[in-house]
């Protein structure tokens, strides 16, 4: 039987908007035809934007349409994650308010969620329409995902995604994750699968990044890499290096030792300033490792988050 739009639940499409006065209206009267006939609530966040941008989302006027407005210019990802945590639908959905993303492109995508259980379906970017200043951050960000995690996305960095809601809401966008959602989605446990969606150029309104954020790109990788390989065990990492440093500053020291005691003269040699500090930074990494790992139980225990995460319970009748 083929699937009706009304079996999908409620949808929640959620947009970040950091002045975007030109692109609200036309954007929500395309995503009113292309979700016409779905139960659907498009919540706006506004990043407190300085033009008319949440006037002319007011001056819209339909039941369907939601503004939350945030007190100052939190973000992209900030901007996400309250329009996440607002969110009541089944499906979540997100794009762009530049106008850049199609949401024709919407209904295929919830299709393919549905009908092939994906938890993420997030689009690829066919012939992107954005020079090498936005595109050359998004290669080097796709080469490291690929290269660390076995996640071969072919666009990283298409915000226009269907996630299933309890994905979504599992997300914890901080600082400016919105970069890597499908990594942080992956590393969740998520299914994910890419489609090809329709992209265009930027007509009104300005980009609001620059070449800058290709450094925060990669120090954000190696963060998110540390996290998933040893946010549950630190102590694996930090005492290792510890461990290293320690016993060989400890053998240097006792050599230095022995031969002191058979007379020589050992001060002011750089072997002993490297034994006394090789000591000393093994202690460090150990301490560093032991408050991380206190750190991870309180992070899990305070929210009484499990470490693990269930998909489904498969029950016979
Ligand atoms: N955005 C936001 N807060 C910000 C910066 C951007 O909500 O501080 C929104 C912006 O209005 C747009 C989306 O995030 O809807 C993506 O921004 P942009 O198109 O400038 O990024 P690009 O596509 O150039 O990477
Ligand atoms: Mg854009």
């Amino acid at each position: 039987m083929p699937l009706k739009k009304q079996d999908y639940g409620l949808l929640s499409v959620i947009i970040p908007v950091y002045n975007e006065e030109d692109n609200v209206i036309p954007l929500t009267k395309k995503i009113e035809e292309s979700l016409d006939g779905y139960d659907y609530e498009i919540i706006y966040i506004d990043d407190f934007s300085t033009d008319d941008t949440r006037k002319n989302i007011i001056s819209i006027n339909n039941p369907k349409v939601a503004l939350i407005e945030l007190r100052k210019n939190y973000g992209q990802s900030l901007a996400l994650a309250a329009g996440i945590d607002y969110a009541k639908g089944n499906y979540i959905i997100t794009l762009d308010g530049d106008m850049q993303n199609d949401p024709s492109d919407i209904p295929h995508m919830l299709e393919k969620a549905k009908t092939e259980d994906w938890d993420v379906v997030t689009g690829i970017r066919a012939k992107r329409k954005d020079n090498i200043v936005r595109t050359l951050p998004s290669k080097i960000a796709n080469f490291l995902i690929r290269k660390a995690t076995r996640l071969d996305l072919k666009d990283q960095g298409c915000a226009l995604k269907v996630f299933n809601k309890e994905i979504a809401k599992d997300l914890n966008l901080y600082g400016e994750m919105h970069r890597f959602i499908n990594l942080l989605a992956y590393l969740n446990g998520a299914r994910i699968t890419q489609v090809p969606v329709k992209h265009h150029a930027r007509q009104f309104g300005k980009s609001k990044y620059g070449l800058g954020r290709t450094i925060k790109v990669i120090n954000d990788i190696v963060l998110i890499i540390f996290q998933r390989k040893y946010l549950q065990r630190p102590i694996h990492l930090f005492g290792n290096f510890g461990l290293f440093f320690f016993v060989i500053g400890t053998a240097i020291n006792l050599y230095l030792l022995i031969i002191k005691i058979l007379g020589e003269d050992i001060w002011g040699r750089p072997l002993l300033i490297l034994g006394v500090l090789m000591v000393f930074i093994g202690i460090q990494f150990f301490s560093v490792g032991i408050i991380a790992d206190l750190l991870m139980k309180t992070y899990y225990e305070s929210q009484k988050k499990r470490p693990y995460a269930i998909r489904k319970v498969h029950l016979s009748e």
